[in-house]
This record gives C-alpha cells, sequence and structure tokens, in this order.
C-alpha cells in the first residue's frame, strides 16, 4: 500500500495559463482550489499555486495525523514552480516569495480554518520586501498581518474564557493609546511603518507569552505548521457540527491551497474586494459588490472599514474597473452560471483569487434562470434545473419593505413555518381575532400552541405566531395549506392567555399591540413594518397588478412554462373552499386531490347542526340533522366544481373523530346546551363518551361511516347532486370520491355501495348522467399490503402519506417534537418523515402498493394527498414511482410543478447518457 501511494499525486500545480487539475475536480481539489484551476485555464490573471488534495485530508486522520512520505518533495515542488514562475523564492533576502494558505472543502465551509496571509515573512525576509517595494509601511503591515493570523490559528494565540478582546486586538489597542495620547480608536491605517515595527515586537512576545514558544523564522516550518493547521481544523467542533447539519459526510475531506501572495495593502491603486457578476438578492444583470482600497483579504468583510459598491472603481480605478468588467462577462461565459468572486488589485493590476456559482435569493433564482436562456447562455431545460424549488416559496411570499425592516426591533427568534411577512395587531384567541378582523383590522393570531379549534381565528389573521410546536405543529401545517405567513415555537415568547399579554425579554405586549413577523426567517419584529403580497400573488390571486407591468410575474411564468413542458406528473390541489380552489387554479393546479369535508363543518351554523347529529341517540334524529347539513356542504360542492370547470376533485368522506366537533369545556358546553335545548349533562356525558385513548388509532375515517352509513349517504347525496346542479349549467364536474383509513377490501365495498346507490338514485332523479370515480385513501399499512385486493374495487388510490407514516412507523406526529430532534441529531433519520417522505420505509410501502394496485387494475388512478404532496424531494420520488399525481396546498402548487419538471427532466437526461454509451 505504500509504494501505491508514492506513485500517487497528491499537489496539484497551477500558473502561468496551465494547470494540472480543472473545474470538475471539485471533490479531490475543493471548491476553491478546482475553480483556481480552471480560472487558470482559460487565462484568467490568477497568481501561481498549488492544490494539496482532498485525499491528503483522508490520509492524515487515517494515519495518526501523518501525511503519506511522497507528500513533500510534491509540495517542494510546487514551490519550486511558484519560484520559477515568479523569480522569487521562499525566505530569500533579496526576493523573498511570500505565500496564501488556504483551505478549501467542496462548499466554503465556516469552521474551518481561516486562510493565512503573507507566509514566508520573518525578520530578514520583511527587509528584503520593504527595499523591494520602497514601501516601509506596507512591508511591516504585512508582517503584523502574518504574525496575528499565524499565532491565531496555527498557533492558539486566541481569546481565553472571561477575556472579552482578541489578545492580538488588545496588543493594537494598547499600541494607539501609546502612539496617538490614549485614543484607541484611530483606524489601523493611521499607524505608520515604525508603529508597526513595534507592534511586530508586541505581537511575538505576546505569542511567547501566551504558548511558551517562539515564533517560527523557518519559511518551510510556517508553511508545514500551516497546511498541518488546515487540516486539523477539518476535525474540529465548528467544523464537525457544521457538517452535521448540513449532511457533508467526513469522508470528504478539505484541501489546502497555497498560493502566491498578491498586494492590496501597497497604497491607494490597490485594494481588494469581493463582487458577483450579478445583484444575488434581485437577480439584475449589474456588477454587484464592494472593495477597499488600500486593503488586504478579510479586510473587506470584516466590518473594520467600511467598503465602497464596486461601481465606484469606475472612478477610483478606471483601468482595474474595466478589467473586472472583462473578466466578470469571460466568468459567465464559461461557468454559465452567476459567480460569486474575489479579487485583489496590485498597483493597478487585477488578480483573482476565488470564483463559485453565488448563493442568491428565490427572486434572483428566477430572474437570473430566465435571462440566462434569454442571453443564450443556458438552455431552458438548465433554467429549469438551476431554480431550488424550495425556494419558489420566497417568490410568492409576501415581503417585507427592505429598508422598514432594517429599522425595526427584532424581538424573538422562531421557526420559519410560513413564509412571507405579516403584520397585525395580535390577538390571543380565535373569536377576537374573527371580531377585530371583521371589523377591518390587520391580525395576528398570537396562541401558544394552535389546535382545530383556532381554525377560524387562523383564517382571519394576516399571521399566525406560536410558543410551541415545531415547522409540522398544526399551526404550520394551517398556515401552508392557507399559504399564510407563520411563525411557530417561538419559544422566547410568554403568553399569559388570562391577562392577555405577550412578554418576551422584558417588554409586555397587550392584546391589540401591533407586531410584524418574518416566516421566511422566522423573526419577530415589534410594531408595524411595511408589507406587501408578492408581484406574482398580485397578478395571478389579487388581480391587482398586469402581468405585463412585473417582470416578477413574467419571469415566474417563463419558468412555468418550461416547467409544464417537461413534466409527466401532474399537480393537484389540497382545497376545502372556492376560494381555495381559485387560487390553486390561478397557480396552475391540475385539479382538486383532496377536498377535506369536514372542514366546511366549522364554519357558522353548520357546527350547530353537525353537533346535533353527533349528540342524536337515534338514527332518525342522526339523520334529521343530517338533512340540515346537506344543504351547506352542496352548495360548498357546487362551488368548488364551478371554479373547476371541469378539473376533477378529490372529496374525501368525513374522516376525523366526532369529538373534535364537540365543545370540551364546561361554559361552552352549557352554551351548547343552552342553544339546543338539552341538558348540559347530557352533552358532557356525550364527551365524555366520545373520549378516545388513542384518537389517531380511534373510531375515525371510514369506521364513522361504516357505523353510521346515513353520514356517507348524506355526503354523497351532496356530492352528486351538486354535481347534477353545475353539469345542468353546461360546466363538466368530475368528482372523485374517496373514502379514508381503508385496511379491509370489505369496508370499502360498504361505503362504495352506498356511493353507488346514490349515484343512482341521484342521476334517476335529476335525470343527468355524473361520470365519477369511487376509489381510497392507502393511508394505514394493511391497505399497502393488501393493494391488490382494494383495487378490484377502487377505481384510485390516493397515497394518504400523514397517516401511513403515522402508522408506519408507529409515530404519532404530534408527539414526534419531543424526540426526533434527538433522532435527527443522531441521524437515525436524515429528514423529518412528515415533511418528506421516508422514502426507505414508507416509501417501500407505498411503492409496493402502486404495483399491486396495477396488477388488479393497470389504468388504476395514483396519487398522493399528504403534506408531502408539495415537498420537492417527496415529489420527485413520487415521479418515480409512477404516481399520477401529487397534491399540496395551492400556495404551493408552484413548487411542486418546479419540483415534478424537474425530477422528469432528470429522468431524461439518464435517459440520453444510457443512450450515448449504448452507441458507444
Ligand atoms: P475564504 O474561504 O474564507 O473565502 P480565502 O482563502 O478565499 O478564504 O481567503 C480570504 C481572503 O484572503 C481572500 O478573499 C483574499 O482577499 C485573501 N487572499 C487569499 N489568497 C490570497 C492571495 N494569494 N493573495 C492575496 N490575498 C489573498
Ligand atoms: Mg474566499
Ligand atoms: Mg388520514
Amino acid at each position: 500500500m505504500a509504494k501505491a501511494s508514492t506513485a500517487k499525486k497528491y499537489v496539484f500545480l497551477f500558473g502561468n495559463k496551465k494547470a494540472d487539475g480543472n473545474g470538475s475536480m471539485k471533490a479531490l481539489l475543493g471548491g476553491k482550489g478546482a475553480n483556481l484551476a480552471e480560472m487558470t485555464r482559460i487565462g484568467l490573471p490568477v497568481p501561481p499555486g498549488f492544490t494539496i488534495t482532498t485525499e491528503v485530508c483522508t490520509y492524515y486522520y487515517a494515519n495518526k495525523r501523518t501525511y503519506p512520505k511522497a507528500l513533500q518533495a510534491q509540495i517542494e515542488k510546487g514551490v519550486a514552480n511558484m519560484e520559477q514562475i515568479l523569480g522569487k523564492k521562499l525566505g530569500d533576502l533579496q526576493k523573498p516569495l511570500l505565500v496564501a494558505v488556504r483551505s478549501g472543502a467542496r462548499d466554503s465551509m465556516p469552521g474551518m480554518m481561516d486562510t493565512i496571509l503573507n507566509l514566508g515573512l520573518n525578520d530578514q525576509t520583511v527587509l528584503a520586501l520593504e527595499k523591494a517595494s520602497g514601501n516601509p509601511r506596507f512591508a511591516w503591515d504585512c508582517y503584523r498581518r502574518f504574525i496575528q493570523m499565524y499565532g491565531d490559528v496555527v498557533m492558539g494565540v486566541q481569546k481565553r474564557p472571561g477575556e472579552e478582546h482578541e489578545p492580538f486586538e488588545t496588543v493594537i489597542e494598547n499600541l494607539k493609546k501609546d502612539l496617538f495620547a490614549g485614543d484607541a480608536h484611530v483606524e489601523d491605517t493611521k499607524i505608520g511603518a515604525e508603529g508597526l515595527k513595534e507592534l511586530v515586537v508586541r505581537f511575538k512576545q505576546l505569542v511567547k507569552e501566551r504558548t511558551g514558544q517562539a515564533f517560527p523564522e523557518n519559511p518551510w516550518d510556517q508553511l508545514k505548521g500551516a497546511i498541518g493547521a488546515v487540516f486539523g481544523s477539518w476535525m474540529n467542533d465548528r467544523a464537525i457540527v457544521y457538517r452535521r447539519k448540513y449532511n457533508i459526510p467526513s469522508e470528504w475531506g478539505t484541501a489546502v491551497n497555497v498560493q502566491a501572495m498578491v498586494f492590496g495593502n501597497t497604497g491607494e491603486k490597490s485594494g481588494s474586494g469581493v463582487a458577483f457578476t450579478r445583484d444575488p438578492a434581485s437577480g439584475e444583470k449589474i456588477f454587484y459588490g464592494e472593495f477597499l482600497m488600500n486593503a488586504q483579504g478579510e479586510d473587506v468583510v470584516a466590518g473594520v472599514r467600511t467598503p465602497l459598491p464596486v461601481a465606484k472603481l469606475k472612478t477610483t480605478a478606471p483601468h482595474a474597473y474595466a478589467e473586472l468588467e472583462g473578466i466578470r462577462k469571460i466568468l459567465e461565459g464559461h461557468f454559465k452560471d452567476m459567480q460569486d468572486f474575489e479579487f485583489t488589485i496590485e498597483d493597478g493590476k487585477v488578480f483573482m483569487l476565488q470564483t463559485r456559482n453565488g448563493k442568491r435569493t428565490g427572486l434572483a433564482a428566477v430572474r437570473i434562470a430566465v435571462e440566462m436562456v434569454k442571453e443564450k447562455l443556458i438552455d431552458w431545460q438548465t433554467a429549469v434545473m438551476r431554480v431550488p424549488a424550495e425556494q419558489l416559496d420566497q417568490v410568492l411570499a409576501p415581503v417585507f419593505d427592505r429598508n422598514a425592516i432594517k429599522a425595526a426591533k427584532f424581538i424573538a427568534k422562531g421557526l420559519p413555518a410560513g413564509p412571507g411577512a405579516a403584520c397585525g395587531k395580535i390577538y390571543f384567541n380565535a373569536e377576537r381575532s374573527v371580531e377585530a378582523a371583521n371589523a377591518g383590522e390587520k391580525v395576528l393570531l398570537v396562541r401558544v400552541e394552535t389546535s382545530p379549534e383556532d381554525l377560524r381565528g387562523m383564517i382571519a389573521a394576516e399571521g399566525i405566531l406560536t410558543a410551541r410546536g415545531g415547522v409540522s405543529s398544526h399551526a404550520a401545517l394551517v398556515a401552508r395549506q392557507m399559504g399564510k405567513v407563520c411563525v411557530c415555537g417561538a419559544s422566547a415568547l410568554q403568553v399569559d392567555y388570562t391577562a392577555k399579554t405577550l412578554s418576551v425579554g422584558g417588554q409586555i405586549f397587550n392584546e391589540g399591540d401591533y407586531l410584524s413577523i418574518d416566516g421566511t426567517a422566522g423573526e419577530v419584529y415589534a410594531g408595524q413594518v411595511k408589507t406587501a403580497a408578492s408581484e406574482i400573488v398580485q397578478v395571478l390571486v389579487e388581480k391587482s397588478l398586469k402581468a405585463k407591468e412585473s417582470q416578477t410575474y413574467q419571469n415566474y411564468a417563463q419558468l412555468m412554462q418550461w416547467c409544464d413542458k417537461a413534466t409527466r406528473l401532474l399537480v393537484r390541489t389540497n382545497a376545502d373552499t372556492p376560494e381555495q380552489t381559485a387560487n390553486a387554479i390561478a397557480f396552475g393546479a391540475s385539479g382538486i386531490g383532496l377536498c377535506r369535508t369536514e372542514h366546511m363543518f366549522f364554519e357558522g351554523n353548520r357546527i350547530d347542526a353537525m353537533r346535533e347529529m353527533i349528540l342524536a341517540e337515534k338514527t332518525d334524529n342522526r339523520k334529521r340533522a343530517l338533512a340540515k347539513l346537506l344543504p351547506y356542504q352542496r352548495a360548498d360542492f357546487a362551488g368548488m366544481f364551478m371554479e373547476l370547470k371541469g378539473l376533477p376533485a378529490t372529496i374525501r368522506f368525513l374522516d376525523p373523530p366526532l369529538h373534535e366537533f364537540l365543545p370540551h369545556d364546561h361554559a361552552a358546553q352549557n352554551d351548547l346546551a343552552n342553544k339546543m335545548n338539552v341538558s348540559v349533562d347530557k352533552i358532557s356525558k356525550r364527551v365524555h363518551e366520545l373520549h378516545e385513548f388513542n384518537p389517531m388509532l380511534g373510531h375515525r375515517g371510514c369506521r364513522l361511516g361504516i357505523v353510521y352509513p346515513e353520514i356517507s349517504e348524506m355526503q354523497a347525496r351532496a356530492v352528486f347532486e351538486a354535481a347534477a346542479e353545475v353539469q345542468k349549467k353546461g360546466i363538466k364536474v368530475k368528482p372523485e370520491i374517496m373514502i379514508p383509513l381503508v385496511g379491509f377490501k370489505k369496508e370499502l365495498d360498504l361505503q362504495v355501495e352506498i356511493v353507488q346507490r346514490v349515484a343512482q338514485e341521484v342521476m334517476k332523479e335529476r335525470k343527468v348522467k355524473i361520470n365519477y370515480l369511487v376509489g381510497t385513501m392507502i393511508e394505514v399499512p394493511r391497505g399497502a399490503l393488501i393493494a391488490d385486493e382494494i383495487a378490484q374495487t377502487a377505481e384510485f388510490f390516493s397515497f394518504g402519506t400523514n397517516d401511513l407514516t403515522q402508522t408506519t412507523l408507529g409515530m404519532s406526529r404530534d408527539d414526534s417534537g419531543s424526540f426526533l430532534g434527538a433522532y435527527q441529531e443522531l441521524e437515525i433519520i436524515k429528514k423529518n418523515p412528515f415533511a418528506t417522505v421516508d422514502q426507505t420505509g414508507v416509501g417501500k410501502l407505498m411503492h409496493m402498493a402502486c404495483e399491486l394496485g396495477r396488477k388488479t387494475r393497470p389504468d388504476i388512478k395514483l396519487g398522493i394527498c399528504g403534506e408531502h404532496g408539495g415537498d420537492p424531494d417527496s415529489v420527485k420520488f413520487c415521479h418515480h414511482i409512477g404516481l399520477n399525481y401529487v397534491s399540496c396546498s395551492p400556495f404551493r402548487v408552484p413548487i411542486a410543478r418546479l419540483a415534478a419538471a424537474q425530477a422528469a427532466l432528470a429522468d431524461a437526461k439518464i435517459g440520453k447518457t444510457a443512450k450515448k454509451s449504448k452507441k458507444r
């Protein structure tokens, strides 16, 4: 093994337009190293250097922190190559070579070692630099920076527990006090050469005091120390925590880049900066970024001095600006994506130090993708693949005015559960929220947690804020379905329902006070911060903006049009009202995939009839109550059919346990008793009877319709009468009736019998023919296991993956908050299974059920209607197991469409490469 490794290439050189590596070698050379090589190859001005591969990092940890034997010689060759190109030499007393040692994982990673600049300086070479540059201040500035960086990251001279300032900073301050009559606040640039010389002496003293070691004078020792520190930092706590969070395997390792220095701090003709080829926030095609003259490296981001926008370079350094503009075009032309790059100007000459694909907001992602197609930089397929589906959320969400948010007072952090910005007066219960909203106020509903009883308040509110609960809590779920802004689990908030106050950090807010929440970032602000609906919503939903007046909308529409060209999997919506239906269709839904009929029973007087039905002891009484509900339900369905204009609608029969419809506290029971003219005891007795130890597994789903067939009968009648009514107006109707929670074929058979009979009756009565399907939800494992049997009756399956996940994992979603965090931390699970389909477990059942279903009924229609239908990863999975559609909440329809298109394009690409390799 030792032999094989001797022959191995551990060091890749770049410089003088030649490079051993290239941009595709990110795994081996890290992101920075691979792109330094690539930029060198295409002729950009990159200072020469070399990259030590990530394999050395792996070796280092596999072999008790030692290096492969062959490495030293290869490093020496690398240094020699730089020396030859530049005519300088490491440690030379006339022309010393100075280098930067830079870490370089595949993606830049916080927690990794900071870059060390000016390595190679010591008490002798600094004199050479002074002489060669004719600029003593510059030379000593480089030297003191080097000791500071090296002392900090390699020798560990850092803040000790209890110390407030970095020790090197303290030394600088003391020096300033000595030099400037006690003033520690003068800028660093004011310290002259002599002062910096003194600083070097004091820095070295500090290192000696803190480490007991002298600062290394030999450049080769310095180099060795710096390289070791980069590899060492791969396993420091911060890096490990970061990798765990972002699922980066520790085997990847980091590379080390050693590169000749260029100097941005030689005077006012030099500088350094970071820039983007386009604006990463808006996507606008402008040269965007900032720089500082007479500055080195991290000064730009460190915030010590305020950098200037790159546009200013046009006047400060016109030649350099023109050169950078040229480079900006070359970069985009070559990398075909927006680049985020770092540069240094040395005496007017530009050098490139880094480039990578720039991170961007959702808004920018869409704009850049669409405009790059127009510019013929990329094709439309690439554009579709470029926009992370999840990021579309940001494009659709209402937004805070950018300047307003800067001025606002931040008060708490929570989970970003419903993206967007909302502002309103706070109310602590649903009832008062509704009243306030009816009175024309903008309302934020603030609860410790929400429950179905809060639904009306949630609907009335602009946004929802909870102190407890995760991103799959009731509040979050409902917020997503309704496209409401929501911050949940803001645990610093103390909600006192009795006093009607919210206290946080010593501040108290009363009911009626204003708060603002940012559901994209999960932040809570005091007071009123200005908001607006996204332009896309203004065009499609509010219709308050014309399409041709909104560039953002046009970009979005273009992207969606490309999606439709690529996609196979259709996207439906979960909607319970005509309004939600209309919104979803505006967003491109191709029908309703889940209409939860129970939501219709909460409004107005309906809940009374519903309660009467539940309290009824005899079938007759129950039927009478149901007859009161029938017209409501029929009207709801008719409204939705009108909006659908011929698109299909999957309607699920009553699903939740009945006790959810009854009041639980005594006062409300009393009210109900008075209203219904029965004794309060009777009501509390019934509530008691209906109480279940485990409602999720109790009397719900089709079990309701089995025990009370008259409920299913009423619902079927409502659907078909509505269908007949709408069809008579010349509008096509395609109801798909869905029986929930089926685990036995007989359950479905009994319910389908009712549906078919009522359908016949209504068609006869109304003298119409209605096209409809009857199918089932697959949401308990038994249903999936016997899917072939069930498919004899079911004309379609829709996977109810919320319950299927709960029942397959034996894990209650609402109780999982207490342990899921630990599970993710320990990597027992990678993602929250209630947000992203657990593909290996639940997904296996789904896949199996699809195949069994198709075996019995080859043309069986397959869909999914759990919350997962709006999750991009899950959508891609649904594409792969061959579902016909996914269904998700209206405001996630565009996201699902994008994910579905991406899945189809990824397939097409695999197909293409497979064909190609066959040809060969
Ligand atoms: P990070 O990964 O944190 O961006 P870098 O290795 O890119 O760290 O280094 C940070 C900064 O140090 C760069 O933006 C650049 O200004 C400066 N720097 C890096 N290499 C050199 C070099 N060869 N010459 C001059 N400055 C450099
Ligand atoms: Mg960098
Ligand atoms: Mg269910």
